[in-house]
């Protein structure tokens, strides 16, 4: 009995957090999803990747949205720099032929008090509140969207590239939060630095 009381009460909660979410996409203007859970190999740098896209809307224009569901919000900042934390959506968006129908990449939040589309977009107002890549401050250095792709296709064919060389150093992109949830802290030299620096920032405040 309790286990069913358990499943009701889980049905009302993802109901409730679906209707919500159906909220947001209601503000959208219309729009035709084409994709779910697409499996695609993606080549890059000599590496060949498995990937599996969570959804793709086909706008009225023609143009293509590509859209990873995520369980918060996320930055766009995640989807940029050299070593990008989430690198699929962009990895997707330049090494396939969605490139020519892209207007942009997606994330979608789905979680209570947080809903709605983080994006990196060529124009604005194409999702709910989103604006075009151009009048974002993590996007100012591009000049243009060409510059963009660009910009993405070098920086991860770069790190395929290393991969595949075997470029293993040990260099943790924000030292120390990288470190923090790491399981081979114990095995790791540069993670010792983290005891270091805390005694020296003892001895200066002391
Ligand atoms: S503890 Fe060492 S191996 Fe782990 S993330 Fe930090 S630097 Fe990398």
């Amino acid at each position: 009995m309790r286990f069913q009381g358990d499943l009701q009460i889980e049905q009302r909660r993802l109901v409730s957090l679906v209707r919500e979410w159906l909220n947001e996409e209601k503000k959208r203007g219309h729009f035709t999803v084409i994709a779910i859970e697409e499996k695609r190999t993606i080549q890059i740098g000599g590496l060949v990747l498995n990937a599996r896209l969570d959804r793709v809307d086909e706008l009225e224009d023609g143009q293509h949205i590509v859209i990873d569901y995520k369980t918060r919000k996320q930055s766009v900042q995640t989807m940029l720099g050299e070593r990008p934390d989430e690198p699929q959506l962009p990895l997707y968006l330049v090494m396939t032929e969605a490139q020519q129908q892209a207007a942009g990449v997606a994330f979608a939040a789905v979680k209570r008090g947080e809903m709605g589309f983080v994006a990196i977009m060529r124009d604005p107002d194409l999702l709910p509140g989103v604006k075009a890549f151009s009048q974002l401050n993590a996007c100012k250095q591009f000049s243009s969207w060409e510059d963009l792709i660009a910009t993405w296709r070098q920086y991860l064919t770069s790190l395929a590239e290393g991969f595949c060389n075997g470029d293993a150093r040990v260099n943790p992109k924000n030292f120390p939060a990288t470190c923090e949830n790491c399981d081979m802290q114990l095995f790791c030299r540069i993670h010792e630095r983290i005891g270091e620096r805390s005694v020296e920032q003892d001895d200066e405040n002391g």
